[in-house]
């Protein structure tokens, strides 16, 4: 159900990896009039809110709050923070409290409850997956273990161990009988080691560190307890990182699991646009790979044009109609839908698709293409059309307005009346600096066509690729590419998405591209 009017959500975000959000969180954010959120919170996640949604950063910068004079301030800002939301509901809002992990574990979220229910404001609690268990389970540690850890504690390292008052009893802490899960304690780690170790914890006890759990980069530094520490520092170890005690620590050398997978610590830059961009991402990142999206074009649909208007007017007319990408076959069915039309206008025509991609594009919107070459070129389409008569019969080629004319060339030399109409324009994006600045430590810059290749040079050139690997998606893009200046180290043997990620991989797997 989505956020309701007057209500308050408490909502984990869980701990950065964008596939550890709820679905009852994405819901929830999908259709708030609200929200207000913490800065450790997944990448992206804010994208799929509601375009007039009013979105509201609350986070605090790491270390506020932990000295007393900014404890002040900190306070201050929590209650400012649980005026605000409960102000929000009043009006009549839906709110959502976006908070990093759970809400419910060292995030105030009981606090905000609290102040809810005093201002008479209904709430409603998503609990998230929390760091302390998800970046040790990244790290290849389970906190609890039949052989070896039974219980598992949450400590917070927040607080001065040498504090008077101190709310945590750290003698008990070192007695207690299983895993002990610490947050917020990279600033304090020498403190809390020597005071759990001076209470009778065994210095040689295992311990780990993970730094960044589930996001990219993630690092673990593994050591004895006593020595903790010393390779924290050694390492540059910064927030946010969870500390592990016990001998579950240990276990990371048989279960360690992220390391394993193909791409991992490798770099990956695409350059698609950002709408297509995503699914390619998900899946390098699936794969271990840390992508940056360096998006180098954007689609500009050209679907109010009179030539694409007058095509979509006479669609029932044409014998043959070639679709070249799969943006193509969304603009094309946006524009029939603005007609007021639908998948039944193709009905008597012959539908071909350039390529897999393009094809399920179509059979999404209901229409099984009738020729389909594997390697989505051009020439293999030409090649795939030679059975179908065209002579004197009108084709629509129906694309972006850059491509080439290899295939109404074709179609016309073999008497066809061939309209070509540009759906859409792909235009150079402005790229991101800060991943500009990525990109120059990528392993591999992945080309998906050759405006990627021509914009990117265009707007980042100097520096780019760098000692990346660069990786085409086919034959024209790598043409261009070494046009432009570069050498191509991996061609896609299949002209698709899914062909490039392959072809990357079988690279990676030799051992390439490693730095
Ligand atoms: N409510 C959050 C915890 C907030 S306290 C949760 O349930 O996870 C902030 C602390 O959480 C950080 O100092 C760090 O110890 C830990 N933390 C949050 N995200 C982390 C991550 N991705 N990797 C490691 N530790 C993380």
């Amino acid at each position: 159900m989505s956020a309701r009017a007057g209500v308050v959500y408490l909502v984990g975000a869980g701990p950065g990896d964008p596939g550890l959000v709820t679905m009852r969180a994405m819901e929830l954010i999908g259709s708030a009039d609200v929200i207000v959120h913490d800065r450790l919170i997944p990448d992206g996640l804010l994208d799929a809110a509601r375009g007039d949604a009013e979105l509201v950063d609350v986070g605090k910068r790491p270390g506020e709050g932990s000295v007393a004079g900014e404890r002040l301030r900190s306070e201050d800002a929590q209650r400012a923070i649980e005026d605000l939301i409960a102000d929000r509901a009043r009006g009549g809002r839906s709110v959502v409290r976006l908070k990093g992990g759970d809400p419910f574990v060292f995030g105030r979220g009981g606090e905000e409850a609290d102040a809810l229910r005093a201002a008479g404001v209904d709430f409603e609690v998503v609990p998230g997956v929390t760091a302390g268990v998800a970046g040790p389970a990244y790290a290849g540690i389970p906190v609890t273990h039949r052989e070896d850890a039974s219980a598992v504690a949450f400590v917070t390292g927040h607080e001065d161990p040498g504090k008077e008052d101190s709310a945590l009893d750290w003698d008990a802490l070192a007695r207690f009988p299983g895993t002990l899960v610490i947050y917020m304690g990279v600033k304090r780690l020498g403190e809390i080691v020597a005071s759990l170790t001076a209470a009778g914890r065994d210095p040689a006890e295992p311990a780990a560190a993970v730094e960044r759990g589930t996001l990219p980069g993630q690092r673990t530094v593994e050591a004895k307890l006593g020595d903790l520490p010393a390779a924290a520092e050694a390492a540059g170890l910064r927030a946010p990182a969870v500390v592990v005690i016990g001998p579950v620590a240990a276990r990371r050398e048989t279960i360690a699991w992220l390391e394993q997978r193909p791409l991992h610590g490798r770099r990956v830059v695409v350059t698609r646009a950002r709408a297509q961009a995503s699914g390619m991402a998900r899946t390098l990142s699936a794969l271990g790979a840390e992508v940056i999206e360096l998006p180098a074009i954007r689609i500009e649909p050209r679907i109010e044009s009179g030539e694409v208007r007058r095509a979509v007017d006479e669609i029932h007319t044409y014998a043959l109609v070639c679709l070249t990408s799969p943006n193509g076959v969304r603009l094309l069915f946006d524009a029939l839908a603005a007609a007021g039309r639908d998948a039944r206008s193709l009905a008597n025509a012959t539908v071909a698709a350039i390529g897999p991609g393009t094809a399920s594009a179509l059979r999404e919107r209901g229409v099984i293409a009738d020729i389909v070459p594997e390697r989505s070129i051009a020439e293999a389409l030409v090649e795939a059309l030679a059975e179908v008569d065209v002579f004197e019969r009108p084709v629509l080629v129906a694309r972006a307005a850059e491509a080439r004319d290899v295939l109404p060339d074709a179609l016309r030399d073999r008497g066809a009346r061939v309209d070509v109409v540009a759906l859409y324009e792909t235009v150079a994006e402005d790229p991101d600096p800060a991943a500009i600045e990525a990109a120059r430590d990528a392993d591999y810059v992945t080309f998906t066509s050759s405006s990627t290749v021509r914009n990117l040079m265009d707007s980042v050139g100097n520096g780019l690729p760098g000692h990346a690997r660069v990786v085409s998606i086919g034959p024209i893009t790598s043409e261009t590419a070494r046009e432009a200046g570069l050498e191509v180290h991996v061609e896609a043997a299949r002209h698709d998405p899914e062909g490039l990620v392959e072809a990357l991989l079988a690279d990676a797997d030799r051992g390439a591209g490693r730095t």
